[in-house]
């Protein structure tokens, strides 16, 4: 387990997921009953941007770091539940922190709602529950996300969402997280699931992609935003699978996708992707 987050936290590719992330628990939050949020890769909680990881890379200049500057009316409104937990956020933890989708998820659960994080690494585990687990909203598990999964849905309160946030270390992951979504809308199918992947191998995306659309039971999303010209040599972006997105993320995220491909592009390049995938909404 050599990936630590500490060195990517605040990069193009967490504002994208920590942009949908809050999106879908902004939506949950609509309704009066309670939601559990499971966070399977979950990292520390939140990052210090000026600690020697970030500075070491970087990385969240380019993310993050170039946020500063107001979007237009309706971007600043799909954007808002995002910005406002960052703020608070950086108001419980200091100003040059960035939230991890633990902090994130922790400021939109209400006295009822649960958050439930897991992380493998020993070290990021430790660190994480002793952020996460004095709170009766929140609990850490220090266990293997992928099987966890399983044993962890569905959840009692029947609704809530799924954070899948592999370090993609592994050959293969790609794949895995194919059959894993579709044996855990077996299990649960009304959950929403957030599934990240990274944009390298275009082509092992594409077939993700193909798998769920033949093979989901339920409505989805591919969400990519890509800020390098395509290279399989390189990193070129990250997307996420949204199985039962909120009605409205489609139209959304083709606002916000399209003012963060143009926000975010590296050397003149920046493009973005929303398809429905599996049966029609
Ligand atoms: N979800 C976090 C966020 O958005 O702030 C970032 C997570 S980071 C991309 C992936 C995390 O998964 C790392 O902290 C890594 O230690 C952890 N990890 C790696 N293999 C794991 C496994 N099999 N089960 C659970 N966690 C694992």
């Amino acid at each position: 387990m050599n990936y630590r987050h500490a060195f990517h936290a605040g990069n193009h590719a967490d504002v994208l997921k920590h942009w949908v992330l809050t999106r879908v628990l902004a939506h949950l939050q609509r309704k009066a009953t309670p939601f559990r949020a499971i966070d399977t890769h979950a990292g520390l909680g939140f990052y210090d941007l000026t600690a020697d990881e970030a500075g070491r890379t970087g990385e969240w200049h380019d993310g993050i770091g170039r946020l500063d500057a107001p979007f237009a009316e309706d971007v600043e409104a799909l954007l808002s539940p995002y910005r406002a937990a960052v703020a608070s956020v950086r108001a419980r933890h200091g100003a040059t922190v960035y939230p991890g989708s633990p902090a994130l998820i922790r400021e939109f659960l209400r006295p009822g709602d649960q958050g439930v994080f897991v992380e493998l690494h020993p070290a990021d585990g430790a660190v994480l529950h002793a952020r996460y687990n004095q709170d009766a909203r929140t609990k850490v598990l220090a266990l293997d996300g992928w099987t966890a999964l399983p044993a962890l849905i569905p959840p009692k309160e029947r609704r809530g969402l799924v954070l899948i946030d592999p370090p993609y270390e592994v050959p293969g992951e790609i794949e895995r997280l194919g059959r894993e979504l579709l044996k855990a809308v077996g299990k649960w199918a009304t959950g929403t699931y957030l599934a990240w992947y990274p944009i390298k191998d275009a082509a092992a995306i594409d077939r993700l992609a193909a798998t769920l659309d033949a093979a989901l039971p339920r409505p989805a999303l591919r969400l990519d935003l890509l800020i390098h010209r395509p290279d399989p040599a390189r990193l070129s972006g990250s997307g996420l699978i949204v199985i039962n997105p909120p009605w409205t993320l489609r139209e959304e995220a083709d606002i916000v996708l399209s003012a963060l491909a143009e926000r975010l592009a590296q050397g003149g390049y920046g493009a973005f992707r929303c398809a429905p995938l599996g049966p029609p909404a």
